[in-house]
């Protein structure tokens, strides 16, 4: 059907009458895709990239961690302030439910040594090739495949109330009785999670969070020296462990590994932490980690070491051979520490097992594997409904949670994508 915009636009406008329209083919597009044919609805699915699942396949590059296996009460833990929220999304498509799913399309799942949990091929493309495969067609007796209309930008509303989009042939709209929107957060721009919802979603009445990176990089204060820069940027720090107290007090201490860059620091260990260094240096203007660079010797062995008569040796290649101390974490003593301290082997011993580490900003955004903020849960219904918006339902990253690495990201876009898929087809149901 083709309607005129307007006297004034006499642009011809392509509008399109939908049962259910799902924008935005990540993980939770898809799966609330999945639930609404099921279902027996007639789906389209718009996205505005050239092919869907792109951050996905990118997460396939890093072995694509689907989840984590470790207890559910651990489990939820991990999403913070979010705990309760996720408990209950979780509750009916946690963990095992997502590994089934998975078994389901074909792709099997194992536990690896840290308990989290990848396909066996560690990649994303078999996974998703087949699940396209299904929802475009999907098993007889169902209700007809996901029709999929890539480069098809959502740009809000019409005034009629329609859904608009801008694409290659001109602006087309769509007349929808229910829409789920799992349009991601806002980091990896260029792979189509742009953040640009936030603005149409908050002119509506939505209750929208500030995006924020999570799972990021830092820089550190004042910035490392040309020469720390130029010859470590790129190298980890193995087998070290960073604490710092918690803004409710509590103490954070992890082991694991993190990289040094040109200007500050990322990697696993410090995504872990992310969420707290980013509030802190919000509050405060900066924050401050400590980095143990031997977590598995105590504090009096390496005094001793530190303090053992080193004859005509030279201070450093005293800690190489007495503590394996070299290389990058050598470095970080010589950067971070005033020459007194070489001079006192209680002072050294002490920053060797506790070296602060001043951050002064997070990575932009766009860097970080996540971000935090999106639609609040207290603005939605327990199905994902926006209140303000009936028929109009939210899914994936672009919900206010946040969690670490290891599984929970995409666990959680699963989890309330099924929820959203299943709020419309609730919707729907009610409606006819
Ligand atoms: C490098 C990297 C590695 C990762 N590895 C893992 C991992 O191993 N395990 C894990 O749990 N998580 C991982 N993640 C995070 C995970 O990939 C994301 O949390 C997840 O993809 C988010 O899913 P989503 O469906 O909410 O959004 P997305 O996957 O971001 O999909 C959103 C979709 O919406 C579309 N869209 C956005 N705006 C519009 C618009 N206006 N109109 C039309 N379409 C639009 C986009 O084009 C996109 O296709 C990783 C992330 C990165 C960056």
């Amino acid at each position: 059907m083709i309607s005129e915009t307007s006297p004034s636009h006499p642009v011809a406008t392509a509008l399109l009458q939908a049962d259910a329209v799902v924008i935005g083919g990540g993980p939770a597009g898809l799966m609330a895709a999945q639930v609404l044919t099921e279902g027996g609805r007639a789906v389209h699915l718009f996205d505005a990239m050239p092919s869907v699942g792109r951050k996905f396949l990118l997460a396939g590059k890093g072995g694509l961690n689907l989840t984590h296996s470790e207890p559910l009460d651990r489990f939820v833990g991990r999403y913070g302030a979010r705990r309760v929220d996720m408990e209950a999304l979780l509750a009916d498509f946690g963990p095992q439910a997502l590994r089934d799913w998975a078994q389901g399309l074909g792709i099997e799942t194992f536990v690896g040594t840290s308990g989290r949990v990848f396909p066996t091929d560690m990649k994303a493309a078999p996974l998703l090739r087949v699940w396209l495969q299904r929802l475009r067609r999907p098993p007889q007796g169902m209700a007809p495949g996901v029709q999929f209309h890539m480069r098809h930008r959502w740009t809000g509303w019409s005034p009629e109330g329609h859904l608009a989009f801008d694409t290659a042939q001109g602006p087309m709209q769509v007349q929808a009785r229910a829409v789920v929107l799992a349009l991601g957060g806002g980091s990896w721009a260029r792979l189509g999670s742009n953040g640009a919802w936030v603005p149409m979603l908050a002119s509506k009445g939505v209750d929208v969070a500030p995006l924020q990176p999570s799972n990021c990089g830092f820089d550190v204060r004042p910035g490392w020296s040309e020469f720390f820069s130029s010859r470590f940027a790129g190298q980890p720090f193995k087998s070290v462990a960073i604490a710092l107290t918690t803004p409710t007090g509590e103490r954070f201490q992890r082991k694991g590994e993190f990289v040094a860059t040109a200007t500050g620091v990322e990697g696993s260990l410090v995504y872990a932490a992310s969420s707290y260094l980013r509030d802190d240096i919000a509050r405060n203007g900066s924050a401050t980690f400590h980095l143990d660079l031997l977590p598995d010797m105590a504090p009096e062995r390496v005094l001793a070491e530190v303090s053992h008569p080193r004859g005509s040796r030279s201070l450093s290649s005293h800690l190489k051979s007495r503590l394996h101390l070299d290389g990058i974490k050598s470095a970080i003593l010589h950067e971070l520490l005033p020459k007194s301290v070489f001079e006192s082997p209680a002072e050294l011993a002490a920053a060797i097992k506790a070296l602060p580490i001043t951050l002064q900003a997070a990575r932009p955004i766009d860097e970080a594997i996540s971000s935090a903020g999106g639609v609040r849960f207290e603005g939605m219904t327990p199905a994902l409904m926006l209140q303000p918006l009936p028929g109009v339902f939210c899914a994936g990253e672009m919900l206010d949670w946040e969690a670490p690495t290891g599984g929970y990201l995409l666990q959680a876009c699963f989890a309330s994508g099924r929820r959203a898929g299943q709020g419309a087809l609730r919707y729907l149901d009610a409606q006819s």
